[in-house]
C-alpha cells in the first residue's frame, strides 16, 4: 500500500497555480500530478480542471451513465461507528430480510427497469453470512445482470464462493485513510483492524471479482490528504488487479446522529474538486455518486466524471415493498424515481444504462 512521501506532502502543500496547470496539461498523470491537482494552488484552477475532466470523461465513457439501486438486506449491526445510523446502540427498528423477501424486493427494483443491484447490510455475520449471500446472489442473477455487495469485509475464500454464485462487484469504503482518526472512530467491533479492511479489495481482486469499488467517507479527515491516499490506493489496485474494473464511490457525511460532529466537512465545491482531480488522475476509472447528494449537484456533476448513479434508493430493508417502519442508514436527498433520473440524463444528452450485460450472452458476462 503506497504512503504519502515527503515529496508528495510538499506538492500537496503547493499554493501556486502554475505547477497545477502543468499537471493538467500532462498526458498520463503521476502521483505527483495528483498531489498538485489536490493542492491549494488548484483551488483557483477548478474551471480549467473541470474542462479537462469533461473531455477525459467523453473520451473514455462517451455520454453514458450506469444506473443502479441499493437493496438493504439487514439493518442489524454489531459495529459502533459513531457517524452511522445503523450503529449497534441506535434506537431503530431492525430486521434482516429472508431470501424470499430479498427476491421480492429485487422484483420491485426490476419492475422499475433496473438490472443492477447493490446488496447492502450492516456488519452482522450472524444474519448475513456467506451462504445467505451466495443463495441470494444465485437467485437474483436469474433476472438481474449485475449484482454487487457492500457488506462486512470478507476473506478471499468467501469472495471466491460468492464469485462462483455470480457476484460481479464488491464495494468497500476504507472510511478514512488517516490511521489515527480511524482508530479513534473504530476502537472496537468488527472494523477495529485497519489493515484487514485496507486489504479487503485485494482479497476480492484475488478471487476474480470484476468490479472493485473503494472510497473514503468525506468529512472524517482533512480532504486533501484523504483524496491523495484514495487516488494512490485506486492506482495500486488497478496495477495489481488489472483484470478487474476499479471504481470510486463518493460517500459524503451530511446527516449524522445528533451526538456526532463532522469535523472536516466537505462542501459542494470541494466534492467537485475531488471528482475532477480523480477523473484527471485515472481517466478510465469508474466513479459512482449516490442519492446522498442533491439532484442539482448530481446533475451538475454528470459531465465531469461520474459514470454510475444510484436512483430511486431506499436505505432500509424492505423499503421497496412498502415497509417504512425500519430504520434508515442515511437520508436520501435525491428522491427522484429511476425514470426521473433517466429523463434528467437524457435532457442533458446522456444515455442511461440500465444493465451493462445482457444475460442472453451468457452467465454473468464478466469473465
Ligand atoms: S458503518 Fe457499517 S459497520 Fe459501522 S455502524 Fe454503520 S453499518 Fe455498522
Amino acid at each position: 500500500m503506497p504512503v504519502i512521501s515527503d515529496k508528495l506532502e510538499e506538492l500537496l502543500a503547493n499554493e501556486a497555480p502554475g505547477p497545477v496547470r502543468g499537471a493538467i496539461a500532462r498526458g498520463r498523470k503521476s502521483s505527483a500530478d495528483l498531489a498538485l491537482l489536490l493542492s491549494p494552488g488548484a483551488d483557483s484552477c477548478l474551471e480549467e480542471m473541470a474542462v479537462a475532466a469533461r473531455a477525459a470523461s467523453l473520451r473514455n465513457f462517451g455520454k453514458t451513465i450506469g444506473l443502479y439501486m441499493p437493496l438493504y438486506l439487514s439493518n442489524h449491526c454489531s459495529g459502533s461507528c459513531p457517524y452511522c445510523g445503523f450503529r449497534a446502540d441506535a434506537k431503530i427498528r431492525r430486521a434482516s430480510l429472508s431470501l424470499e423477501e430479498i427476491v421480492e424486493e429485487c422484483r420491485v427494483i426490476a419492475s422499475r427497469g433496473m438490472r443492477h443491484v447493490l446488496l447492502v447490510s450492516g456488519d452482522v455475520k450472524r444474519d448475513v453470512d456467506v451462504d445467505y449471500l451466495a443463495q441470494a446472489i444465485t437467485r437474483l442473477k436469474t433476472f438481474m445482470s449485475h449484482v454487487s455487495i457492500e457488506v462486512a469485509a470478507l476473506h478471499e475464500n468467501d469472495y471466491l464462493k460468492l464469485a462462483l454464485a455470480g457476484l460481479d462487484g464488491v464495494t468497500l469504503y476504507q472510511e478514512t485513510y488517516d490511521r489515527g482518526i480511524y482508530t479513534q472512530l473504530h476502537d472496537g467491533g468488527p472494523k477495529k483492524d485497519f489493515e484487514h479492511r485496507l486489504h479487503t479489495l485485494d482479497r476480492a481482486g484475488a478471487a476474480g471479482i470484476h468490479t472493485l469499488t473503494l472510497g473514503a467517507l468525506w468529512g472524517l479527515a482533512p480532504w486533501r490528504q484523504e483524496a491523495l491516499m484514495l487516488g494512490l490506493h485506486a492506482f495500486d489496485l488497478q496495477k495489481r488487479w488489472w483484470r478487474s474494473r476499479i471504481q470510486l464511490g463518493m460517500p459524503r457525511l451530511k446527516h449524522v446522529p445528533d451526538d456526532f460532529v463532522i469535523t472536516n466537512p466537505v462542501d459542494d465545491r470541494t466534492l467537485t474538486h475531488i471528482i475532477v482531480a480523480m477523473r484527471l488522475f485515472i481517466e478510465e476509472m469508474g466513479l459512482a455518486l449516490s442519492t446522498r447528494e442533491s439532484p442539482e449537484l448530481r446533475d451538475a456533476l454528470i459531465p465531469l466524471g461520474v459514470t454510475q448513479m444510484s436512483a430511486g434508493s431506499s436505505t432500509r430493508p424492505g423499503g421497496y415493498s412498502g415497509d417504512d417502519s425500519l430504520g434508515d442508514q442515511f437520508e436520501v436527498v435525491d428522491q427522484r424515481s429511476p425514470a426521473q433520473v433517466a429523463r434528467a440524463l437524457q435532457d442533458r444528452g446522456y444515455d442511461p444504462v440500465w444493465k451493462d450485460w445482457d444475460m442472453g450472452f451468457g452467465h454473468g458476462g464478466t469473465g
